[in-house]
C-alpha cells in the first residue's frame, strides 16, 4: 500500500485554526524541521519513528471530510516545505476538491513559491517568531537564539539568516495574495513588549494574530 507523506495521527477538525472556516489538519513528519523552537510541542509529544498513512486511508478520510462539510485542509508539520514528497501529497488532496493552507516557518521561500506557481496551495499560515530586523542587539540575539533554536551556542548569522528568509517569504505572500493566508506569532515569554510591537509594525497591513504560549509539561519530556 503506497504511503502518503502525512502522518498516521488523529486529524483534528476545527473552526479555530483558520478562524471561521471548518478545517481539517494533516501533518508531515513532526521532527522534520530546520528550527528547534523554544518548547516546541510537536517535538516533545511525538517521539520515535514516524508512521505515515496510506493513500487508501487518506482517500477515505477526505471523503469523510467532504461529508462533514470541511472547507479547507491544513497541512502542518514539522516544516512541510522540507518534506520531499509534499507535492504528490498536496496534489492528491487537491484532486479531491479541497483548497489547502500550508503552515510554514517561512525559511524555504523558493520551495513555497514553486508550490504556489503550480497551483497546489491556496493559502499560507506563516509563523513570524521574532522581529525581522537588519541589526540585532546582543541581548536580542541571545533571546532570539533561544526562541528559534532553544539554545545560545550558535553563530549570530543563524538569526540574521532566519530574518532574511522570512522577510523573503512575506514579500512572496504579499505578491501572490492567496485567500487562506494568516500570520501568527506565539506569545513566547522570551519576547519583550518592544519585540511584539516591532512584529506588529512589520505585519500591520496583514491578517496577524498573537497566539498564546503553552509551556510543555514536565511529564511530556
Ligand atoms: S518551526 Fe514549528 S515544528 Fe519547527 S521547531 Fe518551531 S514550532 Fe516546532
Amino acid at each position: 500500500m503506497e504511503l502518503s507523506p502525512f502522518l498516521s495521527v488523529d486529524t483534528p477538525i476545527t473552526f479555530r485554526d483558520h478562524p471561521g472556516v471548518m478545517s481539517a489538519l494533516l501533518y508531515t513528519n513532526f521532527h522534520l524541521c530546520n528550527l528547534n523552537c523554544y518548547q516546541c510541542h510537536n517535538r516533545h509529544h511525538f517521539k520515535g519513528k514516524p508512521e505515515y498513512q496510506s493513500y487508501t486511508k487518506l482517500s477515505k478520510k477526505l471523503v469523510m471530510f467532504k461529508a462533514l462539510g470541511v472547507e479547507l485542509v491544513i497541512v502542518s508539520g514539522g516544516e512541510p516545505t522540507l518534506e520531499e514528497r509534499l507535492e504528490e501529497g498536496l496534489r492528491f488532496i487537491k484532486e479531491q476538491g479541497f483548497p489547502i493552507r500550508l503552515d510554514t516557518n517561512g525559511t524555504c521561500p523558493e520551495r513555497l513559491e514553486k508550490l504556489i506557481d503550480i497551483g497546489l496551495i491556496d493559502g499560507i499560515a506563516l509563523d513570524v517568531k521574532i522581529p525581522l530586523l537588519d541589526e540585532y542587539t546582543p541581548d536580542q540575539l541571545k533571546r532570539f537564539k533561544r526562541v528559534l533554536f532553544s539554545g545560545e551556542d550558535l553563530d549570530d548569522s543563524a538569526v540574521y539568516n532566519y530574518s532574511k528568509l522570512v522577510k523573503s517569504t512575506i514579500d512572496l505572500i504579499r505578491r501572490y495574495q492567496l485567500p487562506y493566508t494568516i500570520f501568527r506569532t506565539v506569545n513566547y515569554p522570551l519576547l519583550t513588549e518592544e519585540d511584539k510591537r516591532a512584529i506588529q509594525e512589520e505585519l500591520k497591513s496583514l491578517p496577524h494574530q498573537f497566539n498564546p504560549f503553552y509551556p510543555v509539561e514536565e511529564d511530556d519530556g
